[in-house]
């Protein structure tokens, strides 16, 4: 029997709202620019840290709060151990959860959720631990990787000439018809399958060269676990782990052409998933789910008992993007996800459990 979760409380959590400032890339430290960083992190004790940022030309300055704000030095292993370990026992209790990276091309956001050299991003560091916890746990993992280019759905894993029909069941229940959805057994065969999907999303497959950052791509990892409590029961638990792509200004950018229509449609779905973000803030019986695909993708994963985290990648330097990027970000903070389960006891409770299971299982490996 798979369960339905029944709502216990009417507790409210916001989506959490993080910052990561990337450091200067090496080419922008031997050009001949004057490198001005515009990010100040003003760090507090008191769950909210503030960043300031200045536009030296004009003497223009904003001030954001926000969740949580790491900056150049930062490791992705902080803000993993920070940001998404907490919720992965969530995930193994039937509840759904969207990391996001947001911001512009270049700020950061491939390098936050698939990773640079030696640095896996937020998706393998996610898969990693899941796995390890699945191990234990026994419970299957399976993933599926696709991404949304003008407005339609491409597989990653197992690409195909058409592209991905997304249907509801006009109970929010969305189904990819086609969608490769491959069961990950050990690590290895995830990093394999990852490596081939981040290849095909960068060879542009869809006929475009590199689409890559004027795609969103999607890792989905669902869960399936047994109640521990009553065995004859399954839970069904789902993460997204998105890779926005890079919000432009067309007049800037002076796009033109197939340019124009993808960052025309790139554009008008972030639009969407911000409209969707303050309809779910303000509490609003109507949330504009079917105005894009990617927001009909994430109807499941985007308010009701869902968690969210979004990560807004700053460019050290770059005022005017920064400014776009948290005018969205502070936007969506003020984001309530009804949380009808008291998630903090939910993955403490996971949480105790696991951990014990973890400490037996690692040391009968070590034997
Ligand atoms: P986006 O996906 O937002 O367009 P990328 O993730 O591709 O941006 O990052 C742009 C460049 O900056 C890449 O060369 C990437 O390797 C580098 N970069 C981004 N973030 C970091 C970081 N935290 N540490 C080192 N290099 C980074
Ligand atoms: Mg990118």
């Amino acid at each position: 029997m798979m369960a339905s979760r029944v709502p216990k409380n009417g507790d409210d959590a916001k989506v959490r709202v993080v910052v990561r400032v990337r450091p200067y890339l090496d080419v922008e430290l031997r050009s001949d620019d004057e490198l001005v960083p515009c990010a100040e992190i003003l760090k507090s004790w008191d769950g909210e840290d503030l960043l300031r940022i200045s536009d030296k030309k004009t003497s223009r300055t904003e001030s954001y709060k926000l969740d949580a704000c790491y900056d150049e030095k930062e490791s992705i292993a902080t803000i993993f151990a920070a940001e998404v370990e907490p919720i992965l026992p969530t995930i193994f209790r039937g509840f759904n959860a969207t990391i996001f990276a947001y911001g512009a091309t270049g700020s950061g956001k491939t390098h936050t959720m698939e990773g640079g050299v030696n640095q896996p991003g937020l998706m393998p560091l996610a898969l990693e631990r899941i796995v390890e916890m699945a191990e234990f746990r026994g419970s299957k993992v399976e993933v599926s990787f696709f991404e949304v280019y003008m407005d339609r759905c491409y597989d990653l894993l197992e690409p195909k000439e058409a592209d991905i029909t997304v249907l509801d069941d006009g109970h929010g229940h969305i189904q990819l018809r086609g969608l490769a959805q491959v069961q990950i057994d050990n690590i290895e065969d995830f990093h394999d399958l990852f490596q081939d999907g981040c290849t095909r999303r960068r060879s542009g497959h869809t006929g475009l060269n590199d689409v890559s950052s004027r795609s969103h791509s999607i890792l989905s990892v669902i869960v399936t676990s047994n109640d521990m409590d009553n065995p004859n029961t399954e839970f069904c638990g789902k993460l997204n782990l998105i890779d926005l792509a890079g919000n432009e200004n067309n007049r800037r950018s002076g796009n033109e052409g197939v340019r124009l229509a993808e960052s025309t449609a790139i554009n008008q779905s972030l639009f969407v998933l911000s409209n969707v973000i303050n309809a779910l803030n303000a509490n609003e019986q109507w949330i504009p789910y079917r105005d894009c695909k990617l927001t009909r993708i994430l109807q499941d994963s985007l308010g009701g008992t869902s968690r969210a985290v979004m990560v807004a990648c700053l460019n050290p330097g770059n005022y005017q993007e920064n400014s776009a990027t948290l005018s969205m970000a502070a936007r969506s903070r003020q984001v309530v996800n009804r949380l009808h389960f008291d998630h903090e006891e939910e993955a403490r409770k996971e949480k105790i459990d696991m951990e014990a299971k973890l400490k037996a299982w690692r040391e009968s490996k070590c034997k």
